[in-house]
């Protein structure tokens, strides 16, 4: 099978293109490196392009069997200041493609959604089922495709699964690709930071919510699990209709519990400081993956402690080559 990784220049984007490629698929990248990074994408074949340009990705689709969207932004906090760059991409731009597929030849479709979709849920561990009611503009702007797809699919015959990601993190094992934002918001590179001085300290948005220990509760995936769930969402609609699963380890920690981890993997002590709450954070998300385990034959195998370790080698040795 030959697949279009749209986003494959970055960071889930290209390690779902590597995990294809070890299976033994073909895989094109397409991304317009807005935000991906070109070495991220080496040893592909790399067509730079975006995702509303319909007359390239014309030319690109009959080559194709299935398409793969990871191309979005995806830091909530920025959503809620900047909501048009996220409904533009994430919504307006992202249905250009959907329509460009929907014009080839081209019926799998898998999607890169989120937990933020559901807000802040009615029960945790949350399933497929609970309420989706956004409370953030990035959650929105996925959630607004997730309904463009519903109606494309009964319409217009396009097969596809909606993965709703947990905490995306942790990098490849073999130490080639990780997690490269610029700048960097999420939890784990953020302490990496603290720790090598990058940052005076990891501000820890707000300790009063209602949690045991005050801090917010997410379910950190390994991106090689998600990487491996995709794989398995493409080989399960040959034979299935469309759906949206929970990609997450069922397992939730607090912002201290990962501080504290990542003291006990490095041996380094992560200065910490209180900071306010940050808008659009729900206190807790954790997954209930079983529908994906059960529909797909699939489950996270990395635990918090790997993510970590996988996390930290490879940051280490993108410090040393910059020095
Ligand atoms: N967080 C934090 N300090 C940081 C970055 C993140 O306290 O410098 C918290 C954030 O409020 C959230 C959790 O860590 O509760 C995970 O945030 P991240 O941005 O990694 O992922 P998100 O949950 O927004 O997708």
């Amino acid at each position: 099978m030959s697949v279009l990784v749209v986003g494959g220049a970055g960071y889930i984007g290209s390690h779902a293109a590597h995990f294809l490629k070890r299976s033994g698929q073909e895989v094109i990248i397409y991304d317009n490196l807005s935000n991906g990074h070109a070495e991220l994408a080496e040893g592909f074949e790399l067509i730079v392009g975006d995702i509303a340009d319909s007359a390239k990705l014309a030319k690109v689709l009959p080559r194709v069997d299935a398409v793969m969207h990871f191309a979005a932004f995806a830091y909530v906090g920025e959503s809620v200041t900047n909501p048009r760059k996220y409904f533009e991409n994430n919504f307006v731009s992202a249905l250009a493609l959907l329509n460009a597929v929907v014009d080839s030849k081209v019926r799998k479709f898998i999607f890169s959604s989120t937990c933020a979709t559901y807000g802040k849920p009615v029960k945790v561990p949350i399933t497929e089922e609970n309420p989706q009611r956004p409370v953030n503009p990035y959650g929105a702007s996925k959630m607004a495709f997730e309904y463009a797809l519903e109606s494309y699919a009964r319409a217009y015959g396009v097969r596809y699964v909606a993965f709703r990601y947990f905490n995306a993190a942790g990098a490849d094992e073999n130490g080639k690709i990780g997690e490269i934002h610029q700048p960097e918001t999420h939890l784990i590179p953020c302490i990496f930071e603290a720790i090598h001085g990058e940052r005076p300290a990891l501000e820890i948005f707000g300790d009063d919510y209602p949690t045991p220990d005050g801090t917010c509760i997410r379910d950190y995936i390994h991106v090689t699990d998600l990487a491996e769930a995709h794989a398995l969402g493409l080989a399960y609609l040959d034979s299935a209709d469309s759906l949206a699963l929970n990609l997450g380890t069922g397992k939730g920690y607090s912002v201290r519990e990962v501080i504290a981890t990542v003291e006990r993997v490095t041996g380094r002590k992560v200065p910490v400081k209180m900071a306010p709450r940050r808008a659009g954070d729900p206190p807790e998300l954790v997954a209930d993956p079983r529908r994906a385990e059960q529909l797909l034959k699939w489950k996270a195998k990395y635990s918090l402690e790997q993510i970590v370790t996988t996390a930290w080698n490879w940051a280490e040795k993108e410090r040393a080559k910059k020095k």
